[in-house]
């Protein structure tokens, strides 16, 4: 500890033993926990890419997506039900109405869901229709949200606050694992940082992943979307993320066919299912040639 209340990497051991790589003895960096939502595994070779509506505006816009999503090839659906929203005017998200059209786009592609929680008291409502709990940006130091996700068994996707430093975000994850629950999986979703706002929503920040990999065996994914803000960045800020090791991405996607409506919440990021094709694609072909680098190197 340097400045009183200051905490750096090597307070890690002492305050998250539970996920530390240096405590716990993982010392392969190479070696991850694998986390399974369903039949999807974060942690391995093929990193896993979610995609969908950054909020449930209707049950067709939010169906289409997801048919949209799975035909690209993602092979998870993420979605806001209940909205953190800089303005308490704007569009809040459907609320419990929301999560059953979750549920039902969830039925019929086969996809399974992740989605934000962001109060204790609908942590257990939300858990009984999603299969992942997301704690955003907003919540990552809500403590008391944190040890109720950790109590409901559920997977966690943990987005790193958009002011945290890797110590705080990994004090959150110890809560979460101090209720007996590993199952959680890290998100970097751009930080405020200089120069952030003036071309992009956030900073990506790329080098974390290689820090958290050094610190945790908790899989890390990249969320391309809230990092840039802009949709003509989110292509090439997830091949980057994907070159750099991470686990997954997390992508916010509309569709873009006559008819459609523009999105409420977050428009001026969405891709189109097209484009996401592409990352899947990319994706796909990465995963191919890190195993067979892999298969050389024995
Ligand atoms: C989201 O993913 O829907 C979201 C609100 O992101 P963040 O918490 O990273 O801002
Ligand atoms: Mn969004």
């Amino acid at each position: 500890m340097s400045i009183a209340g200051n905490v750096g990497l090597a307070d890690l051991p002492r305050i998250c033993p539970l996920i530390s790589r240096r405590v716990q003895g993982r010392s392969d960096s190479a070696e991850t926990r694998v986390v399974q939502v369903g039949a999807v595994r974060f942690g391995e070779a093929r990193p896993v890419v979610i995609a969908g509506p950054c909020a449930v505006e209707s049950r067709e816009q939010t169906l289409a997506v997801a048919r949209a999503v799975k035909a690209a090839g993602a092979e998870m659906l993420r979605g806001g039900a209940f909205k953190p929203r800089t303005s308490p005017h704007d569009f809040q998200g459907l609320g419990e109405e929301g999560l059953k059209i979750l549920r039902e786009a969830s039925r019929e592609t086969g996809l399974p869901v992740v989605t934000e929680v962001m109060d204790t008291r609908l942590v257990e409502t939300v858990a009984k229709y999603a299969d992942m709990l997301q704690i955003g940006s907003r919540n990552m130091q809500n403590y008391p949200l944190l040890v109720e996700a950790g109590k409901s068994g559920k997977p966690v996707l943990l987005k790193r606050g958009m002011a945290a430093s890797l110590c705080e975000w990994l004090g959150a994850a110890e809560y979460i694992a101090k209720e007996g629950n590993l199952e959680i999986v890290l998100c970097e979703r751009g930080i405020r940082a200089f120069p952030a706002g003036e071309y992009s929503r956030n900073v990506l920040d790329l080098s974390v992943i290689p820090a958290i990999k050094a610190e945790t065996f908790l899989p890390v994914i990249v969320d391309p979307s809230h990092a840039t803000g802009v949709t003509r960045m989110v292509e090439g800020a997830s091949c980057a993320a994907i070159e750099y090791g991470s686990h997954g991405l997390i992508i916010e996607v509309a569709c873009d066919d006559a008819g459609a409506a523009r999105p409420m919440c977050d428009a001026a990021q969405a891709i189109n299912p097209e484009t996401l094709k592409r990352i899947v694609q990319f994706v796909d072909s990465h995963t191919e040639s890190r195993v067979m680098r892999k298969a050389h190197a024995v």
